[in-house]
């Protein structure tokens, strides 16, 4: 547990946030920063190979001498940019019942009483998405190597940047992960609470539509003006009645949610993002989108989907399933659909089926997050 506490605490210090509007790779260069750390600790372990390589990914080897079956655990090292994310300062707490108070904000708490809880100092997040998940595979990869473990299959413990802004596997090497192993399979941990484990994620696509516009003075607009901002706001309403948004969504339904807008006469966008546990779904949020398009916007308009990331679960095995299945019920977790993605979602695509347990961090992506140390200790178990 202090070993955890010691490496989750110094790695949550270094600041890694990536940055949604970069063109480079990886998006940004603090995560070299943790990259760096990670090298020179994992280097200082007897047995193992590390390979990293200059767009941010680090691979650290175990028992390659098994060359049949491979495990392939996988964490991303950036962390949300949605919140206050520089200056990181993590406090330790005893959780008594009582809400922890945090730079006058109170935080509730659900864990068990006497768990050992992590939080920031409340003026930034806390990085435990998924910084708990890289402390959770560095315990274990020096717990493997410490007691000379080698009845297992070959591990690739995977370190990621970038997975907040949908790009950790956009580089990754699936030859080097797999290596020539018959027997590949893969797994996340990343950002969950209450042993939640899942091989069921959204479908996701992005839209974007646009139409232009004819301006003349005001005065004489009569049958000569033509308004963009009109006939998109016309879409919006048609969109709003046809389509749940995120705030009313939950369980296993879908959203269409418009994210962005430009709203003028001479021109107008609106953007955003379709999610459904259903392919189905999506074809249909598609085809209504493009029906309403045609009745809002003529005489012209652009409309364009773009894929994002699939639902693992078309890539796992039902026998995959029922042994995280079984996993889950041996720790008393929740065996849940997970509102959003992974890199495990991505891996799942390229052939290699990668479902996520829980790394013991709530609240994530704000000033609130927290830690569960205890929580994040039993995933290393599972793991
Ligand atoms: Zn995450």
């Amino acid at each position: 547990k202090n070993m955890f506490i010691e490496q989750f605490c110094r790695y949550a210090k270094i600041s890694t946030p990536s940055n949604p509007n970069a063109t480079t790779f990886p998006s940004s260069q603090c995560q070299f920063e943790m990259q760096d750390e990670l090298f020179r600790e994992l280097s200082q372990l007897d047995s193992v190979r590390l390979e990293k390589t200059d767009k941010c990914l680090l691979y650290a080897y175990y028992n390659e001498q098994n060359i049949q079956d491979r495990l392939v655990i996988c964490t991303h090292i950036d962390i949300s940019f949605d919140a206050p994310n520089q200056n990181i300062k993590p406090q330790i707490h005893t959780f008594n019942g009582d809400d922890i108070i945090l730079n006058g904000t109170s935080i509730k708490l659900d864990a068990p009483l006497g768990s050992t809880i992590i939080t920031s100092d409340g003026t930034t997040l806390l990085g435990g998405d998924d910084k708990a998940g890289v402390s959770i595979a560095v315990l274990l990869l020096k717990f493997l190597v410490h007691h000379k473990i080698t009845n297992i299959p070959s591990i690739c413990f995977v370190f990621t940047p970038d997975e907040e802004i949908g790009h950790g596997t956009d580089n990754i090497s699936m030859e080097k992960l797999i290596g020539g192993c018959k027997n590949a399979s893969g797994l996340t941990l990343d950002g969950k609470r209450f042993k939640q484990v899942t091989c069921d994620t959204f479908n996701a696509w992005s839209f974007s539509i646009s139409c232009s516009g004819v301006t003349t003075h005001a005065g004489s607009a009569f049958h000569a003006m033509d308004c963009s901002l009109s006939r998109m706001v016309s879409l919006i309403s048609d969109f709003q009645r046809e389509f749940k948004d995120p705030s009313v969504s939950k369980d296993d339904e879908g959203y269409v949610f418009i994210k962005d807008c430009q709203l003028e006469t001479k021109f107008s966008r609106i953007s955003g993002l379709l999610r459904s546990f259903y392919g189905q779904e999506i074809e249909s949020f598609k085809e209504k989108i493009k029906q309403l398009c045609d009745l809002r916007l003529p005489p012209s308009y652009n409309l364009e989907f773009k894929f994002q990331y699939p639902n693992m679960r078309e890539f796992i095995s039902a026998e995959m399933e029922a042994k995280y299945q079984k996993i889950c019920a041996k720790h008393g977790g929740c065996f849940k659909k997970f509102r959003g993605g992974t890199d495990g979602s991505f891996l799942s695509m390229k052939g290699l089926p990668s479902p996520d347990i829980w790394d013991g961090a709530a609240n994530y992506h704000s000033i609130q997050e927290y830690v569960v140390v205890e929580e994040a200790l039993e995933a290393l178990q599972v793991a």
